[in-house]
């Protein structure tokens, strides 16, 4: 369960959730706004941008911290959620795979506040497959010269820098690499995806990056290394995914209990039927398996043991979980599950996104067989 040494930062997230969070979900699930004054408040309280090393100002969150923290963040709303975390998801990509020098140039605005950043690999040809994405990036003297277009780039357009994966090369896995691009720089333009089911708060973007020039200074690690270092960069934050899943499932579930409690009919609580206690405790098994099973995989990627099996194994099986455990809960609403308003109906509808983004579900599949461990 939840490791000592993460306690601290899950109280604070969730003090900061009950304050700040879910009193506005319902307001930014309607207008699907960037929920910026959040992002700030968090940021000001040293809760987003936290992946930060200590020595670049950060609070050098361990992965257990971020499982911990999304955990509540989840459960306070999703589409916040999501933007609340995914302020440093470029900085992470920087701190494991860019240089000390690139570390210090990049990281500190990120740690203060002031900077929120991005990562950009899925393109509108496809996002399941690393090996296959089309963008480019050519040498030119000291610059590299990028062009493509990529899809679904949260924080595209309020970011201040993206992490963008390119390929520099023809060999399938050995051709890519990582740039940082600062989104003032000419040739790159974003624009917002609109009609999200849900994560409503959360931002999303079209990219169009058309000879956007960067300085060779700018690429994370050697030539050629891109594929590699996302996907173990993907390892961390399938773990984090894995916490999207059970903070929706939680909130559904306490949504659930409290529901079929207060609701009488014909005289008697909902809650009175055998069968819909039997869901509800069918329920919360499925979600202690799914959060056990999370916190285990999360040692397992933070010890560097088979972490893609670990890691895809803990995202697929929690999303999943929380598919089922949310429907339940929109089932023992009744008609009033189908309101968008309720808090069921939003973790419903929210839910779906972690089973795809971060590698669909059955990608995650075919990685924990393929990194099969004996036993
Ligand atoms: C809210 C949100 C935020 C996102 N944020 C980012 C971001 O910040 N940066 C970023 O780069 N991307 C981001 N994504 C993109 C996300 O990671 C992709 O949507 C995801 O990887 C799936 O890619 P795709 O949508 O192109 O689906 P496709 O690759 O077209 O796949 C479609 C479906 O086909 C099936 N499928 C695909 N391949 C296989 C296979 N080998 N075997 C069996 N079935 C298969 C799966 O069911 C899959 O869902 C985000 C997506 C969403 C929805």
């Amino acid at each position: 369960m939840v490791p000592e040494d993460a306690r601290d930062s899950k109280a604070a997230a969730r003090e900061f959730a009950a304050e700040h969070v879910r009193p506005n979900s319902e307001a930014y699930d309607a207008s699907g706004e960037y929920p910026l004054d959040i992002v700030r408040e968090a940021q000001a309280a040293g809760l987003a941008g936290s992946y930060v090393p200590e020595e670049y100002g950060g609070a050098g969150w361990t992965l257990a911290d971020r499982l911990a923290v999304v955990e509540e963040w989840f459960r306070a709303d999703g589409g916040i959620g999501l933007a609340l975390q995914l302020v440093d998801f470029g900085a992470k990509v920087v701190a494991m795979a860019g240089s000390p020098e690139q570390q210090a140039q990049w990281l500190p605005a990120v740690a203060t506040g002031d900077e929120i950043t991005g990562l950009a690999a899925t393109e509108p040809s496809g996002g399941s497959d690393l090996a296959g994405m089309t963008t480019t990036a050519r040498r030119e003297g000291d610059e590299y010269v990028i062009d493509g277009e990529k899809y679904w780039t949260s924080n595209g357009v309020v970011a201040d820098w993206i992490v963008v994966y390119a390929q520099t090369g023809e060999q399938r896995h050995d051709g890519y690499s990582l740039f940082v691009v600062p989104t003032d720089t000419p040739g790159y333009e974003a624009e917002p995806i609109t009609g999200k089911m849900g994560l409503r708060a959360s931002q999303q973007a079209r990219l169009t990056l058309d000879g956007v020039r960067v300085p060779a200074a700018n690429r994370l690690g050697p030539e050629g290394e891109g594929f590699y270092r996302l996907a173990s960069f993907f390892n961390y934050g399938r773990i984090a995914v894995a916490g999207h899943g059970i903070g929706l499932a939680a909130s559904a579930l306490e949504a659930a209990w409290a529901y079929v409690h207060d609701r009488e009919l014909y005289d008697d609580p909902v809650a009175d039927n055998q069968t819909v206690q039997h869901r509800l405790v069918e329920s919360r098994e499925q979600f202690e398996a799914a959060r056990a099973l999370a916190w285990t995989a999360c040692e397992h990627v933070m010890a560097d043991d088979n972490p893609a099996f670990w890691a895809s194994l803990a995202k697929s099986h929690a999303t999943r979980a929380a598919e089922e455990i949310t429907q339940t809960a929109v089932q023992l609403h009744g008609g009033e599950g189908l309101r968008e308003e309720t808090r069921a109906n939003r973790a419903y509808r929210d839910v779906k996104y972690p089973s795809i983004y971060e590698g669909a579900n059955a990608i995650q599949r075919d990685l924990a067989y393929s990194h099969w461990p004996e036993r």
